[in-house]
């Protein structure tokens, strides 16, 4: 590195995003505290330091496109935003954030502040990192600060926030196609628009990645394309990396060091398909290739649809849970479905493409029956639910929360979340949820405080976690069920009174 010259393109983000998670749960746990937690145990527990390089995997996509099209890598310093002083100097042009949650717009944000208070980690601690890179500036004067990432669209309506976090321009969406003219144009000095779209590239050119991934995630496929009108992937297609692509991002992860992979995409079962329709022995294919890679760990995954499940027999199911699996010993693997409502009415009149082909009156004994399914060949599936849809009324509310107790005793989890317009319309608050909405998080919460614990003790232990640091998270974890327990007790006292 050049240091202290500086090196001319720094890349960064918070610490939420570059921290030792080792799991994809443990990087979500942490991503969902809000500052009601003490700060120390998200510096020290939560969310503490890696002591590999890693970072947001789209920072590694974005540094993989720089060096392809032709910046040295002694040119490009990825880094955790505590080594900025190291990389930052009078050579340094442009200093890089990905954020997630600029300014705790989405979902998950709004849904814990709901129901928690304070204000959400991811976005207190960009406003951190924009002030340390602020401190910083005046080491490199023709520096320009540009800000990406998943939660970048977060600035684009809201200039006075731009400006005030000390970002110079903003890059929306995937942008592996221009970033590199857009890099080469700022350390040329160049002028450049506040608001730059970013440009995809093709799924075969997107870059094999060249440090390690935060959580060791892989992308399987990118967008989602089934069309719910409140989601910004509903009108991207999906398009599936090549094999070689995911299977030279693992290596490049297991080489730095990681041995749990997070195989990601917004529908894991979909991986492979023509369409909507699955096609199982393509991701199974993966995943033997994957297995075969020494080193490999736990294979975990984020997201998949019910409709998708639907279309997997139960033996191809049990090969991809013994696939995922593998050696790590873990109990209980996780998928996370959105179900959203029982009503199907209800989902359908809200825009959402979720249903597929499935009669919306069935909808809600469809979805348990897919998650029953995947509890019986040992996932535990973790279903989220999203309350104030448009539309929705008590009865709607009622009818879920009846959906939820036919599967209190099953071992999976349920997270009900706040709607979260895109569309710029007002973001639903606590003061929009009725006691009705409260009977049901707390309900939701009756199922996890059972089932999350030992969900999160299990998939750390399979991704090697220390035991020190399992039990003192497990110690935390309960003292928060103590705490949100006494505030739903609260919230029901309130409601009868
Ligand atoms: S299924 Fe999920 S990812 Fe796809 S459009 Fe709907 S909400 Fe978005």
């Amino acid at each position: 590195m050049r240091a202290p010259a500086g090196v001319p393109v720094v890349m960064t983000a918070d610490r939420t995003l570059m921290a030792d998670h080792r799991t994809i749960f443990g990087g979500m746990v942490a991503a969902s505290q809000t500052t009601t937690v003490p700060r120390l145990l998200m510096d020290h527990l939560l969310a503490p330091r890696s002591a590999l390089a890693v970072a947001p995997l789209g920072l590694r996509r974005i540094e993989a496109a720089l060096i392809g099209d032709g910046f040295a890598s002694d040119e490009v310093a990825v880094v955790a935003s505590e080594r900025l002083p190291e990389v930052i100097g009078p050579e340094t042009r442009v200093i890089a954030v990905s954020a997630g949650e600029a300014c705790g717009l989405g979902m998950n944000s709004t849904t814990m502040t709901a129901i928690s208070g304070g204000e959400i980690y991811p976005r207190h601690l960009v406003r951190d990192l924009m002030r340390r890179i602020a401190g910083l500036r005046e080491r490199a004067p023709h520096a320009k600060v540009i800000l990406g990432g998943p939660g970048a669209w977060q600035l684009l309506a809201d200039d006075s926030l731009r400006v005030e976090l000390g970002v110079d321009h903003v890059v929306s969406g995937q942008a592996e196609g221009n970033a590199p003219e857009v890099f080469h144009a700022a350390v040329d000095g160049d002028a450049l628009p506040t608001l730059i779209a970013g440009e995809p590239v093709a799924v075969s050119a997107i870059p094999a990645i060249r440090g390690a991934s935060a959580m060791g995630v892989v992308e399987l496929s990118r967008g989602c394309g089934l069309g719910c009108h409140y989601c910004v992937m509903g009108r991207e297609p999906m398009a599936h990396l090549t094999e070689e692509t995911v299977l030279a991002d693992v290596r490049t992860n297991v080489a730095a060091g990681l041995r749990s992979i997070g195989a990601i995409s917004e529908d894991l079962l979909r991986y492979g398909a023509d369409g909507m329709r699955p096609r199982p022995e393509r991701l199974l294919a993966l995943l033997r290739r994957m297995r075969e890679i020494d080193g490999v760990g736990l294979i975990q995954t984020d997201h998949a649809n019910i409709i998708s499940v639907a279309g997997w027999p139960d033996e191809q199911l049990r090969e991809l849970r013994a696939l995922m699996v593998g050696e790590s010993g873990a109990r209980f693997p996780w998928m996370n479905l959105g179900v959203e409502s029982a009503s199907g009415e209800l989902l359908a009149r809200s825009g959402s493409a979720k249903l597929g082909g499935v009669d919306p009156a069935d909808w809600g004994e469809f979805a348990a029956e897919q998650l029953r399914r995947l509890i019986r060949v040992g996932f535990m599936p973790m279903a989220s639910l999203m309350l104030r849809l448009p539309g929705e009324t008590e009865a709607h509310v009622q009818r879920t929360l009846d959906w939820v107790e036919g599967l209190a005793d099953e071992p999976l989890t349920i997270f009900p979340m706040l709607y979260a317009p895109i569309d710029g319309s007002p973001v639903p608050t606590r003061a929009d949820l009725t006691s009705m909405h409260w009977r049901l998080i707390k309900r939701c919460y009756d199922v996890n405080f059972r089932e999350v614990p030992r969900m999160f003790f299990d998939g750390q232990t399979a991704a090697g976690v220390p035991l020190a640091r399992r039990l003192a998270l497990q110690a935390l974890g309960f003292g928060q069920i103590a705490l949100w327990s006494a505030l739903f007790a609260w919230r029901g006292w309130r409601a009868e009174a």
